[in-house]
Parts: C-alpha cells; sequence; structure tokens
C-alpha cells in the first residue's frame, strides 16, 4: 500500500510521472452523477476519501462523498472545490477546462490533464487531434454558416451525413441525420437555435454517414507514466442514441476484438494525464473499425466491469489517478450483459416500471441491480442498471432475457 505522506498543494508538480499519493489523499470529482456515486463507492473500499462537486440538492454520489454544492462549470467553485483536495478528476467532460488549467497552474493535481479533457469535449478538436495520430475515423469536416460552406461539406461528405454539435453532445442530442441537401438547412437550424453568433459560427461539424455492422466499445485505462490497457471488447445496443443494452465478450472474431482492442490503445495513448477512458467504436462490413467518439471517465459501456472484471472501471479510475499500480482488466465470468433501466415515464408510474424490472432480476443468479438515487424519474433519464454475468455470454443473454421478460429469439 502507498505511504508516501501528501505532499503541501503549492509544492505538488501538475500532473507529474511517477506521483504516488497516499490512502489519506482526498480525492475531488466534479459532478456527482451515477458515475460519481459508482466511483465513490469504489474509493470507499479502498478507504478513499471522495469529494463531489455538484449542483443538485442530493447528488447520487453523496452515498458515499461529501458534496460540496456547486456547479462544474462555474469557475470560482471549481477553484475553491479544488483547495480542498489533493487530486482533481472529473465524472463528465461538459466541465469548464479553462477553471482546471487554472487550478493546474497554481499546482493543483487534474488528472487527466486539463488539455486533455479541453481536446475530448470539443468532438471536432478531438477528431482533429486523433487524426493526426493516425487513429482510423470516419471523414469528417467542420460546418461554416455560409451556404458556400455547406454545399462543399455536402459535395465531400455526401448523403446521408451526421451533422453533430462540436460541445455538450449527449445521447444524440447534439446529433441531426442530414438526408439530403435540402435537409441541411434545418439540420443547421435544429442544432443551433440556442446558440449565439459565435456559438453558431463555431458549433459545429459534419461525419460522413458509417454503415456500421455493429457498435462496440473499450473501456481503457491510462496510467501517470503513460502505460495504456485495455479492457475487453463490448458489443453496445442502443435505443434512440441512447446505450440500452450491452453484451460482453462482443460476439465478433478473435482478430476483430484484437484490432478495436488496438485502436482504442493507439487513441488514448495519444492524450496526457491518468484516468479511465471510454472509447466508442464502429465494426464495418469489411471487418475495419472506426472510432466514434471518447469519453475522458469512466463510462456506461464499463458499468459491467464491477462484477465481471478483475477491477472494475471506478476503481481503475481510483488507481489511475492516485498514481497506483493499475489492476487486471481481465474478465472473471465466461460473460456478461448489461441492461440499462432508463425513465420510461415521470414519477412514480416511472419508478414502478423500474421496480418491476429489478424485482424480476432478483431471482435470477448473476443478476446485479443498481440503483443511482436520482432525484426523480424522466423518460429517458438514466436511473438505474443491471448486469448479468453467466458462463459464458450464451448463458449470460439468456439470463438477462429472463429479467427482461424477453423470449430468448427477440432482438434487442
Ligand atoms: P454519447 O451519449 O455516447 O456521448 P453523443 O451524443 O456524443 O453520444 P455520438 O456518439 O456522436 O453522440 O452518436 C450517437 C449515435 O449516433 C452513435 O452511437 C451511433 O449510433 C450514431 N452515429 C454517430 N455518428 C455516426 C455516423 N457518422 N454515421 C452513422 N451513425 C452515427
Ligand atoms: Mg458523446
Ligand atoms: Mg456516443
Amino acid at each position: 500500500r502507498p505511504t508516501t505522506a501528501p505532499r503541501a498543494l503549492a509544492e505538488k508538480p501538475t500532473g507529474e510521472a511517477g506521483v504516488t499519493l497516499p490512502r489519506t489523499a482526498k480525492v475531488g470529482v466534479l459532478g456527482g452523477g451515477q458515475l460519481g456515486r459508482m466511483f465513490a463507492l469504489a474509493a470507499a473500499r479502498l478507504g478513499v476519501e471522495v469529494l463531489v462537486l455538484d449542483p443538485t440538492p442530493v447528488a447520487p454520489a453523496a452515498v458515499a462523498a461529501k458534496q460540496v454544492p456547486g456547479s462544474f462549470r462555474d469557475a470560482d467553485a471549481i477553484l475553491e472545490f479544488a483547495k480542498q483536495v489533493d487530486v482533481l478528476t472529473v465524472e463528465i467532460e461538459h466541465i469548464n477546462t479553462d477553471a482546471l488549467q487554472l487550478a493546474a497552474d497554481a499546482g493543483v493535481d487534474v488528472q487527466p490533464l486539463p488539455s486533455t479533457l479541453k481536446i475530448i469535449q470539443d468532438k471536432f478538436a478531438q477528431k482533429e487531434h486523433l487524426e493526426r495520430f493516425g487513429v482510423p475515423l470516419p471523414p469528417f469536416m467542420k460546418v461554416g454558416l455560409d451556404s458556400g460552406s455547406r454545399q462543399e461539406v455536402g459535395r465531400a461528405l455526401g448523403f446521408p451525413m451526421m451533422l453533430k454539435s462540436r460541445y455538450l453532445a449527449y445521447d444524440g442530442k447534439g446529433n441531426y441525420v442530414v438526408e439530403t441537401e435540402e435537409d441541411f438547412e434545418a439540420g443547421v437550424r435544429a442544432l443551433t437555435e440556442n446558440l449565439d453568433e459565435h456559438q453558431k459560427a463555431e458549433g459545429l461539424y459534419a461525419e460522413g454517414w458509417v454503415p456500421f455492422v455493429k457498435e462496440l466499445a473499450v473501456m481503457v485505462a491510462r496510467d501517470r507514466d503513460g502505460n495504456v490497457i485495455t479492457y475487453p471488447v463490448v458489443e453496445t445496443h442502443h435505443k434512440d442514441s441512447i446505450l440500452a443494452e450491452l453484451e460482453c465478450p462482443a460476439p465478433i472474431p478473435p482478430e476483430v476484438q484484437a484490432r478495436a482492442r488496438e485502436v482504442a490503445h493507439l487513441a488514448i495513448s495519444k492524450f496526457e494525464g491518468a484516468g479511465v477512458f471510454g472509447v466508442e467504436l464502429f465494426f464495418l462490413q469489411d471487418g475495419g473499425i472506426l472510432l466514434n467518439e471518447i469519453a475522458p471517465r469512466p463510462h456506461n459501456s464499463g458499468h459491467y466491469t464491477i462484477e465481471a472484471c478483475v477491477t472494475s472501471q471506478y476503481e481503475q479510475h481510483v488507481r489511475a489517478v492516485l498514481g497506483w499500480p493499475l489492476g487486471d482488466t481481465s474478465l472473471t465470468c465466461g460473460g456478461c450483459s448489461m441492461i440499462n433501466i432508463l425513465g420510461e415515464a415521470s414519477g412514480e408510474d416511472g419508478a414502478e416500471i423500474a421496480d418491476a424490472l429489478i424485482n424480476r432480476a432478483l431471482p435470477v443468479p448473476g443478476a446485479y441491480p443498481h440503483w443511482y438515487g436520482k432525484e426523480g424519474v424522466k423518460p429517458g433519464r438514466k436511473i438505474g442498471h443491471i448486469t448479468v454475468t453467466g458462463s459464458s455470454l450464451a448463458d449470460a443473454v439468456a439470463k438477462k432475457d429472463r429479467v427482461l421478460g424477453r423470449m430468448a429469439a427477440e432482438e434487442p
């Protein structure tokens, strides 16, 4: 167990490699939602204290962390919060990275580095960065506001294309499928209606349409010395652009699994700082892999690691940001599946539907329900999940179908 004494804030070199923080170090997390909650629970098991900065009255993470009320977009709140912790990390990328950079310049240990968070939170800058290092990507282009720019993008990428918001995107909310040239204008309007003129001119980019066969994801961990390790490949199933279910290991040939891990490894080796990253990928008809996007934090497609891997993505993130040795990423079961519990209705009706699912999971061996303790249930909101482990992937999928009350042959 690391025993180095904590160093005073002022003399702590920012993001230094080789630094090992003691178990008594305080970890600050920007955001206290379900990812912060599962992170705090993993940290608590290791005896590590966690503080979360979150504006909601009672953040989900507050079950295992001290909540400091405040917004992770507010510079003053972040700088004040930074004074109370030994290392600062995030559970969401839509944070004020300029404030994090200021904190880092003042000697606060931020992991991963603010520069990494700044690149990744801008989906266009993220793609430009990855392209420079030869990471395979869908074709992409910036979209200007003049019609000349739109014509150029249309000619280069063809239709349909995916118009995307550069900032603040989640659950597909910043995306618009542009079917034809005539549709382009409506897409730009839909994605920029709440932006000011500057944001309008800077806010969008477009990607060529990817006719993927499957969507995959790989969790990746990076330590302070830049060592990178990957988790097994999962296949993700989205419903209305929100992750609904996943399977692990992804039912794809071993060489495609290896390729997916290789692409994810390459991508994360090109960013600085320590932590866990979620890498979303497309698997193409010809066996090729393209990277869709990266999240610089634990990820929904990595919840399965809590029960199905030697080291969960949350424990791994604790280890990474504290400079501890990274843990084994192997599966401890033959296969697993995960179901997201999304609010289907508002208020008590929504909670009842979710309870019914959890009640069906309780008697199934190897089914692990998780409840996030959010204030209020709303349609489409992630309120919990269930991981099901099995002796094989087929066994896990059969048990998941029992939980869902679905006939085995039905597609997700
Ligand atoms: P998240 O909640 O994962 O952060 P997001 O809002 O950032 O999602 P993306 O991951 O960019 O959105 O896209 C959401 C979904 O849209 C993808 O999972 C995929 O199903 C589809 N998609 C994205 N880009 C393309 C593309 N270029 N071609 C075809 N489909 C795409
Ligand atoms: Mg995203
Ligand atoms: Mg995504």
